[in-house]
Formats: C-alpha cells, structure tokens, sequence
C-alpha cells in the first residue's frame, strides 16, 4: 500500500507533522474488508502487528508523513478560528484501483498543535457509532466518509466517566472542509487560501478549472453536491446532528459523525444533539442550515467572484436538493414516471398521516412495499393495521392504488424497486446501545452483527430480523451528547 502525501507536501503551511501517539495494548477489533478490497488494500495490512509497525514503531515512523490539518469554522453561528485536527491526523492519500486518491486518516492519534488543551483521542463509543454510521450511509447511497478499521485498546480516556480510547482509520476523497476556506480568508492569509484553491482544483475539481469561470464552476459544484446529499439526508430521515462549518466537506459528502441519530417515529423537528437548545441542527432544518453553510464558504470566494455570481452559484443548491430529494422519495414510493400533480398529492397525504400520529418513519415505507400487493388488491386492511388512523390509511391506499396503476405497469417489477430503496435494516440508537454496551466488555460480536444488517439494509437476512425492530417506548428518539 503506497501512501502518498500530496497535501503534506504541497500545503505544508497549512498543517502540521505530527506522528501518531501510541495507545495502551491496541487491536485491531473491527475490518471493513469491503471497503478494503475496494481500495486494494491488502488485509493482511490491517493485522495488528503489521498496522501498528506502520503507525506506533519508532523505526517506521520516521517516513510516516502524517500532518494535523489547521482549520477554522462556524460552530452555532459563531465564528471560531480556533479549529483543526485536534484529534486526528492525515496519514496521506493511496491510490485506488480506479485511479482516485483517497485520503487515509487516523481519528483519535493523540494531541496536536490545534488540540486547546484536550487529549486529542476518541472513546471506543464514538469510533463505533462512526464505523457504524459511515458504512450505513454508505450502503443507502448517502454519499459519505467511510470506515476502514477500529482499533480498540486499554488506553483509559477521561469523558464524564474514565472510558476506554480507540481509534477509527476513515477514508474520503479528502479532509478539507468549508472551515478551510474560511480560516484563510478570515485570517487574511490570502496567499495560503490561492495555495488551497489551486490544489483543490489540481486534485478534486479538474473540470472546473477549464470552465471560463473555475471559482464560479468550483463554488456551483460544492453547492449543488450539498444539496443532492441533504436530500438524501432528509429522505432517509438522518439528523447529523453538528452541521457546523467545520463538520462540512467541500465534496458534499456526509462528514464527522457526532451525535447524529436516524429518526425513530416521524418527527420533523427532532433534535438529536443533546447540546443544541435552540434546535439549530433539527431534522427539519438541514436544509436551511445547509445553505447558511454554503454562504459562509461563499464569503471566503469573496475576492474571487462578484456579488452576483456568489448569488448565482448558491441559487443553485436549492433546486439540486428539491430535485434530488423529489426523486428519492418518489422512489420510495415505487414511482418511476415524472411527477404528476396527483403523484404529488398522494405522497403528501401518506407523508402528512405519518407525522401526524408520529409513527415510526422507515418502517411506514417498509409497510407499503411489503403490503403493495395487498394495496393493489383492494385489501386497505393489511396496511391500515400498522397505523392508528385506520380509516385514513385505508382510504389512502384506494387513492395511492389508483395513482400508481394509472401510471405504472408491471406492479411485481414496482415491488422491486421498492425493496431496493426502502431499507429494511436501519442502524438505530437502541441497535447501537446494544453494540457498544457489549463492545465495552470486550465482545463485537453483536456489532459485528449489526455491521452486516446495515451493510445490506435492502435484503431480508433470518438470523438479522431483530435490526428490523424500531425502538420500544423508552427507547426512543434518545438524544446523544457531544462528548466523543
Ligand atoms: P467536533 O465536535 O468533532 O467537530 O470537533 C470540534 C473541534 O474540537 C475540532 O477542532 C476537533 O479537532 C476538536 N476536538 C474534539 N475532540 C477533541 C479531543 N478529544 N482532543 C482534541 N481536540 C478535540
Ligand atoms: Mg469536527
Ligand atoms: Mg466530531
């Protein structure tokens, strides 16, 4: 596996060598052997004696070129220029079988110089909810950050209680986020933010650099990317949590997995962040959060663009996460023609039922694929059963029967597609409770259970139905502290 160091090299300006810092007795607990054949990453690299000889053994680490990145970011709404890799380092960039670079960084590696003061690791409890969330996205389609391996170990970390650290290896396309932006321009240190700009467009947005306009093209890209993914985000009912500029990649993929939560019963303004009183970062907020992001990395292509075109490319999130999520959710519901006004109606309606009696969200989808032929049937009863609006659900159906026969054929093939957007397994905070209160005594077994339902949400697996259950009573809707 050959590492490369492209932003250590040609930014070194704008981050900091720092190795490694070893942890007490660490394994390697986790392999996502899949993401590892995808990137043609040998496993036997990922065995503990020939992982930590690359990251901890002081012969080795000489040439190991890692640098903590310096950024800054808009936490809340406020500014703070006080960011950075304080717990995480860019391990460098591998090639991967396709050609692409992928950058490799370890979570959790120790203090930098952007730590202020905290022990730059992570608990065992956020790098699995990472290396869970990640791969979940992932297999919805979510464009993301993914998880490659988690190294457990016996280092004692101090949080509200002493807990055990761990170490997560994530890869993406790279780790520069809007905060990067930011902290150049705000900090005027206007030659470094032309250094980012160029290597951003050598590397990641090659296209844009022939447009006539390439900071306009570069800007328009980021915006229309974020938008796609928060449709997505907003389809399959996930709550990052910390939408703070920082947290947010120019690729437009998901990023930082704090406390972020999948919705349990239909809530739309639910807040998974214990933290965020004003709900900020609610549910039904992203999108428009997602767009006060994008100005504020607008601002830092201030010197770049005019007035209108900064206007110009951020017009364009709007539609590119309409559009995105109009498709998704048609999908959903098994309908493959171009919106009608009646297709429009009756996905209001369905979605209007479900918040109203705040039922459980994905399942609500799972019950129309899985009683589709019922519907088509005319028996309105299999579904309404599982709603307390019996009669609403009812008279639905008949409407959604007729909508969807006016304009789709082949019902078995509609069935079909259903299944394969319509998650069965959905990683869940009560799934993941379990996952990490086993962890914790030494047992991933259960994780690594919850690892495969989520890896293949679409497939009915025997031994995997418990991930299908949503959450009892006191199990839901938890909301998750910052701390990680
Ligand atoms: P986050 O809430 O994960 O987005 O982190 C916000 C900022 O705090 C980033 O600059 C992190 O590098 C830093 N940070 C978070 N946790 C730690 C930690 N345990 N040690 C050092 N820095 C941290
Ligand atoms: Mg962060
Ligand atoms: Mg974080």
């Amino acid at each position: 596996m050959q590492l490369f160091h492209h932003f250590a090299e040609r930014l070194p300006t704008l981050c900091s060598p720092v190795k490694p810092f070893p942890v007490k007795s660490p394994r390697v607990a986790l392999k996502n052997e899949k993401l590892a054949s995808e990137l043609g990453i040998p496993l036997s690299h990922l065995d503990d004696e020939a992982l930590f000889k690359q990251l901890f053994n002081e012969d080795y680490t000489p040439s190991l070129n890692s640098v903590a990145q310096k950024y800054g970011g808009h936490q809340f709404g406020q500014w703070n220029p006080q960011l950075g890799d304080g717990r995480g380092l860019l391990l460098g960039e591998i090639k991967t079988p396709t050609g692409n670079l992928v950058d490799l960084h370890l979570k959790g590696a120790g203090q930098t110089p952007y730590s202020r003061h905290a022990d730059g690791r992570a608990v065992l409890r956020s790098t699995i909810r990472e290396y869970l969330a990640s791969e979940a996205l992932h297999q919805l389609n979510i464009p993301t950050s993914r998880a490659l391996c988690l190294i457990a170990s016996e280092e004692p970390v101090r949080r509200e209680v002493v807990e055990s650290g761990a170490m997560l290896i994530r890869t993406c396309p790279s780790h520069i986020r809007f905060g990067h932006f930011e902290y150049f321009f705000h900090s005027k240190q206007f030659e470094k933010l032309d250094q980012l700009f160029s290597y951003c467009f050598d590397f990641y947005f090659q296209a844009c650099q022939k447009a006539s306009n390439p900071y306009l093209a570069m800007l328009t890209e980021v915006c229309q990317n974020t938008g796609k993914m928060i449709a997505y985000w907003q389809a399959y009912g996930f709550n990052h949590g910390v939408m703070n500029t920082d947290n947010m990649s120019i690729h437009g993929i998901t990023f930082d997995y704090g406390p972020y939560a999948f919705l349990d019963d239909f809530i739309p303004n639910y807040i998974c962040n214990k933290s965020d009183h004003s709900g900020r970062y609610a549910f039904d907020q992203q999108p428009s959060i997602a767009l006060w992001n994008l100005n504020a990395l607008a601002h830092a292509f201030s010197n770049k663009l005019s007035m209108d075109e900064l206007k110009q490319a951020l017009s364009t999130f709007e539609p590119a996460f309409l559009s995105q999520y109009q498709k998704l959710i048609q999908q959903r519901f098994g309908f493959s023609a171009t919106k009608t006004e009646e297709m429009s109606k009756c996905i209001n309606q369905f979605m209007q039922l479900v918040r109203d009696e705040f039922t459980d969200y994905h399942l609500s989808f799972l019950h129309i694929t899985e009683h589709l032929m019922d519907i088509i049937n005319g028996n309105t009863q299999a579904l309404s059963s599982h709603f307390e609006q019996k009669e609403a659900f009812s008279n639905w159906a008949v409407t959604y029967k007729k909508v969807l026969t006016a304009l789709e054929n082949d019902i078995t093939q509609v069935q079909q597609n259903m299944r394969s957007v319509n998650p069965r397994y959905v990683l869940r905070n009560h799934h993941m409770q379990e996952a990490i209160l086993r962890a914790e005594n030494g047992d991933f077994s259960y994780c690594e259970n919850l690892f495969s339902a989520i890896s293949t949400p679409f497939q009915r697996q025997e031994t995997l139905e418990i991930f299908m259950q949503a959450p009892s009573a006191n199990e839901k809707g938890m909301s998750l502290s910052c701390s990680s």
